[in-house]
């Protein structure tokens, strides 16, 4: 029998479940559509110490367990399955999955960004163990510590400021000889007395046995490579959404975010974008949870208005 739900949440991280917690509290049909298991992104940090509630902190995988559990108890369904393919103007919008179709009144998408990685042989064991991608979850390890940041738009230069408060030395690697990163910022770096540049160069390779431990670099240009003893390295070269199934159906941004604002609707009725798939300042998994609640409340009105 063909069953519609009142919401069909694509994607199980913070965003995802919050949005499927408070549709379920209030009283909606919910299934959550999660290809692997809870939590997204946020599954893979060891410790979440930014996250309120828990005052020694919290790994990535339980909060994503309990966020589950915790929508769960009110009623929401999880399925297990991988999203191939979305009809998201009707009415009855049509979620086709490895495990068939879905259909719901309305979806929220919570489907995240990956960080962009360098690409490097090593790159997956040495991730957590030295290698970072996340300064405002990971930065606090290195107190004291030498560390690099890879990149030069704006993130990379934030993580490098914010760091430098951190870390006894910064040193940013960029592999051109000028910033991307808007103009305001160039001044303040240059001036930070702990804060280094390494131009035109690339990362060639992560160095280290069990733990990171530093990088060999190339210099773009003339090709010479040297080392850098390092404490911890975070790579900032941007993000990539999971929007290939919204591609030509939701309105992206010109990198690929759907654009949403604070209150998650997107170009289509019905249609909600939530956590770090849509365009917005700052993406955390407090600004994820915020936008699950706005997206069920907007949600519930729509339903409403039906
Ligand atoms: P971005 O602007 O695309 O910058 C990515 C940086 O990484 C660039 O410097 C790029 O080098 C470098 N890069 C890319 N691939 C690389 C690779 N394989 N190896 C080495 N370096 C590589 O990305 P973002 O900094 O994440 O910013 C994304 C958006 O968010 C931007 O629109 C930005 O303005 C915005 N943002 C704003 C703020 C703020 O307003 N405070 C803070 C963060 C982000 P090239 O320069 O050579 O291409």
């Amino acid at each position: 029998m063909k069953r519609i739900y009142d919401m069909l949440v694509i994607g199980g991280g913070p965003g995802g479940y919050t949005a499927a917690l408070y549709a379920a509290r209030a009283g909606l049909s919910v299934a959550v559509l999660e290809k692997l298991s809870a939590g997204g992104q946020m599954a893979l940090t060891d410790t979440v110490d930014n996250y309120p509630g828990f005052p020694e902190g919290i790994d990535g995988f339980s909060l994503g367990e309990n966020m589950q559990l915790q929508a769960e108890r009110f009623g929401a369904e999880t399925v297990l399955t991988e999203v191939l393919e979305l009809d998201l103007s009707p009415a009855e919008k049509a979620v086709r999955t490895s495990d068939g179709m879905f259909w719901g009144k309305t979806v929220v998408f919570a489907t995240g960004a990956s960080p962009r990685p360098l690409g490097l042989p090593n790159e997956d064991f040495f991730t957590g163990r030295g290698l970072h991608y996340c300064a405002a979850c990971d930065g606090m390890r290195y107190k004291g510590k030498t560390v690099a940041v890879i990149g030069g738009g704006d993130s990379a230069v934030a993580d490098a400021l914010s760091l430098a408060r951190i870390a006894e030395k910064v040193i940013i690697v960029h592999r051109r000889d000028t910033l991307r990163a808007t103009k305001v910022y160039h001044q303040t770096l240059l001036d930070a007395p702990n804060v280094e540049f390494r131009w035109n160069s690339e990362v060639a390779e992560l160095l280290g046995q069990g733990k990171l431990a530093g990088i060999k670099l190339k210099h773009v240009q003339t090709g010479e490579e040297s080392e850098l003893d390092l404490d911890g390295v975070f790579v900032s070269i941007g993000r990539e959404p999971a929007t290939a199934l919204a591609k030509g159906q939701l309105e992206l941004d010109e990198r690929d975010y759907i654009v949403a604002g604070e209150n998650t609707a997107t170009s289509l009725p019905g249609v909600y974008a939530v956590g770090d798939v849509r365009t917005k300042a700052l993406r955390q998994i407090v600004t994820a949870v915020s936008d699950g609640a706005y997206a069920a409340h907007e949600a519930e009105h729509y339903l409403a208005g039906q």
